[in-house]
């Protein structure tokens, strides 16, 4: 699976420099690769289905990445596949002012779907160690002067290990949470955000502040490294995939999503004899009407 040398789980350090942003080093052909995203979409879908129907498992897709890498495309492409019946989809916005005076996972675990479920988080909690991080947003948030005078390094490691804590957590009570880092680069960002501007039917995408975050680029890939080293883990693994190509990413989520459906070994439910015996006898009962 291509997907593989994008998979983080602790067991190697992730060094997004050295990491591809296209899919020239992987040396696929577009046409074979659009054939066989369909032919995933399609084995995700049964897969899905047979999750839903025996609601063991929950599966949780977290979508990160900075602005233009196609989050939201990945979203109705990929995902469009799935049964909507067992779908959620939420997007994670800057905390309204209720949220705020929570804690940071109190809103991610109003968001959590049920059991049989399959949740994209577009964005997520990731965002309290990312933007907040890197604006010093916590500064202005309403919380005890024990936490706030805090060393700021201290503050976010222990926000580090609440998160894997809390995705260790989710696991042992039948979650799986897989994160994916949408990697672009800055070039093709900027190609994406000229059509945002150029194109009517994209203005709505575009917003001014995504130039202020631009020009934080480096700073956001070289702390969306150290969030990855802190939180990938076997139980809920980071996977970085070159964004440059939406047609390359879009296969690498497809493979991504089989791959984890399959890892729930998801069976429609069996019925007990005496469930069985008593379908028999409605069947007969049916005949015979
Ligand atoms: P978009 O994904 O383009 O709709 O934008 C959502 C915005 O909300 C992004 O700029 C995020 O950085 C921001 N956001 C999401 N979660 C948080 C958070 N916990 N704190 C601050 N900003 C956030
Ligand atoms: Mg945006």
């Amino acid at each position: 699976m291509k997907c593989e040398r994008y998979r983080f789980d602790g067991s190697k350090p992730c060094d997004l420099r050295k990491l591809p942003c296209d899919s020239k080093a992987d040396r696929v052909e577009k046409a074979e690769i659009l054939t066989r995203t369909e032919s995933n979409l399609k084995e995700m879908a049964s897969l899905h289905d047979a999750l839903y129907a025996e609601g063991r498992e929950g599966v949780i897709f977290v979508l990160q990445a900075l602005d233009a890498a196609g989050k939201d495309s990945t979203v109705k492409h990929v995902m469009g596949g799935l049964n909507p019946q067992g779908v959620v989809v939420h997007s994670f916005k800057q905390p309204t002012s209720e949220e705020l005076q929570h804690d940071f996972l109190w809103r991610v675990n109003k968001a959590l779907p049920p059991r049989g479920s399959v949740a994209i988080f577009n964005r997520s909690y990731y965002e309290d160690v990312l933007v907040v991080q890197l604006h010093d947003l916590q500064k202005s948030y309403q919380m005890a002067r024990r936490v706030l005078e805090e060393d700021k390094k201290k503050f976010f490691r222990k926000r580090y290990r609440q998160i894997r804590d809390y995705e260790e957590y989710l696991y042992d009570n039948s979650y799986r949470v897989v994160k994916i880092f949408l990697h672009l680069s800055k070039e093709e960002q900027k190609k994406r955000f000229l059509e945002r501007i150029e194109k009517p039917s994209k203005n709505w995408k575009f917003s001014a502040a995504d130039l202020r975050e631009r020009a934080l680029f480096d700073k956001y890939q070289d702390l969306y490294q150290e969030v990855i080293n802190e939180t990938a883990s076997e139980y809920s693994p980071w996977y970085v995939l070159p964004a440059d190509q939406k047609w390359y990413t879009r296969y690498l989520v497809s493979e991504i999503v089989v791959k984890t459906l399959k890892s729930c070994h998801p069976a429609y439910p069996r019925l007990s004899e005496e469930a069985q015996a008593a379908l028999a006898q409605c069947k007969k009962q049916l005949k015979d009407d």
